[in-house]
């Protein structure tokens, strides 16, 4: 892919707008990817939070689920945050009937795992990757992941040890959203890791 391609964002549902204005304003060009042609345009793709379940159903009726596929097995970089990881994992777990998702990422992800006791939280994590200084971290309704294959690295984990951001391959996944605080550190993780693929 051209180093002057665009990094796309996949706009067919949750907070995609935001991940836009993150990526433009640390100089990318973000586009927003409805359709396959728009997908086989970009350089990377960010996966954004939202209903994963409404993602799935869109994704499949735009005729998006089989190209995305396609494309994260042919190494596209993809980072989803949120529902956009659940998108990403192999197996999702507490899906509502019929869920699917793309899949790729070796991992188990269980949805809403915190309860509707605890709709939304933040936290400040440590996140080795990004840098020394702690990352500000907002949960919203927000998975786990609840198992990690071989080839998963953990990026980041709460106090009590359950897994919030992981990577393999060409696939990054936060269960929480960077594109919300103002800290762009992991978008730019994300763009390095475009412009080395
Ligand atoms: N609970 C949502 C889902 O299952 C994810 C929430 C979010 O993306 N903020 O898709």
């Amino acid at each position: 892919m051209a180093g002057n391609a665009p990094v796309g964002v996949l706009a067919l549902q949750g907070d995609f707008r935001e991940h836009i204005a993150v990526l433009n304003s640390l100089g990318a060009d973000a586009v927003a990817v409805r359709r396959p042609e728009e997908l086989a345009r970009v350089a990377g793709l960010v996966i954004p939070g939202g209903e994963s379940s409404v993602m799935d159903k869109l994704s499949r009726m735009f005729g998006l689920a089989e190209p995305l596929k396609a494309a994260i097995a042919s190494g596209l970089p993809v980072y989803g945050t949120c529902a956009g990881l659940i998108m990403l994992a192999d197996t999702v777990l507490d899906s509502i009937d019929g869920q699917q998702s793309l899949g790729g990422f070796d991992i188990d992800v269980r949805r809403n795992a915190f309860g509707s006791q605890t709709d939304s939280f933040e936290v400040d994590l440590d996140i080795p990757v990004v840098g020394e200084a702690p990352m500000h971290a907002v949960f919203i309704r927000a998975p786990v992941v609840e198992r990690v294959g071989d080839s998963v690295t953990v990026l980041a984990a709460l106090d009590d040890g359950r897994v919030v951001s992981v990577e393999q391959g060409n696939l990054l996944g936060t269960s929480f959203h960077p594109e919300m605080t103002g800290d762009t550190r992991f978008h730019q993780y994300f763009l390095d890791r475009i412009a080395k693929a």
